[in-house]
């Protein structure tokens, strides 16, 4: 039997909060103990979905809700600037951020890192929460240990605020820890056109894609000789991410420090 674990969502009014809200209002051990969503502070969570049963209210600001409840974990599914902003200040309350949002500086997560540490608190940062493609960035680390050749190509739906994604930053940090560096391409490339061939990220193009229609989608190109290795993950649609999110808010309770990116709690 689990401990009762009670979540406050920020952002439930978005693609990823309205599934959110749903994984909440129907996981047994999950209390669904308010939202914030600046745009309805004030108003009860059936203003966004009345099918949900919990009398849970709407504060404008995470500031307002900490002041008048009391609550284990923050799930944000917001913005890259408010997902930031919000990590710190539930931190700083002696909340567990399970963060979605993407766009963290590595200052930034080390900054995140000390102060989680120091207040002896889970607090986990998940690019993608999408189990299918953890397991594309695990396999990605795994060849590009016999394969340096690599280009990346991420593609997202035309919302995106960020670019590259956050899940192709963690995938370069990954292969990074097993690849031997390589600058992609002729040594004497040259692009006719800025931006040609994509950002380089320690000698590895990554390439961001933006078009309605797509969710979130990443292949990994692995070149050799007379031969190519594309490890592609796809998420259809948001509920895809549902089930990273339901371990993030069990696993961060256990925690005592940050953890950036599922892969690092999952076997
Ligand atoms: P979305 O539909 O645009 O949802 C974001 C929501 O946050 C919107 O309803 C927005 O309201 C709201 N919002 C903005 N500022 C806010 C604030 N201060 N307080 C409360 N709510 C605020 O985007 P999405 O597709 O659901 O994605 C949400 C975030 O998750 C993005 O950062 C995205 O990159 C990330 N994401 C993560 C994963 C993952 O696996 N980690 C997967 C998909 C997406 P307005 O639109 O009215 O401003």
């Amino acid at each position: 039997m689990n401990n009762l674990i009670r979540v406050v969502l920020a952002g439930p009014r978005g693609k990823m909060g309205t599934e959110a809200l749903q994984l909440i209002e129907r996981t047994e051990h999950f209390q669904f103990v308010a939202a914030v969503d600046y745009k309805l502070g004030g108003e009860s969570i059936q203003k966004i979905n009345p099918q949900i049963k919990d009398k849970a209210k709407i504060y404008e600001t995470l500031e307002e809700c900490i002041n008048h409840e009391s609550f284990d974990v923050l799930v944000d599914l917001t913005t890259p600037e408010i997902g930031k902003k919000h990590a710190f200040l539930a931190l700083k309350n002696g909340i567990r951020p399970v963060i979605g949002t993407t766009g963290f500086t590595k200052e930034e997560l080390n900054e995140l890192k000390d102060l989680a540490s120091s207040k002896e608190l889970g607090c986990i940062i998940a690019p993608n929460f999408a189990i299918g493609a953890i397991l594309m960035m695990k396999f990605s680390a795994m060849a590009a240990k016999y394969f340096k050749d690599i280009e990346i190509i991420e593609l997202h739906h035309d919302q995106k605020l960020d670019a590259p994604s956050g899940t192709a930053l963690k995938t370069v940090q990954m292969i990074e820890e097993s690849r031997e560096y390589k600058r992609q391409g002729h040594p004497n490339e040259v692009e006719t056109e800025t931006g040609a061939r994509g950002a380089d990220m320690n000698g590895m193009r990554v390439h961001s894609v933006r078009l309605p229609g797509l969710v979130a989608h990443q292949q990994v190109m692995f070149g050799g000789d007379g031969q190519l290795l594309t490890i592609r993950h796809d998420s259809m649609n948001r509920a895809s991410f549902m089930s990273g999110v339901k371990v993030a808010v069990e696993e961060v309770m256990n925690l005592s420090e940050l953890v950036y990116g599922l892969e690092n709690i999952m076997d």
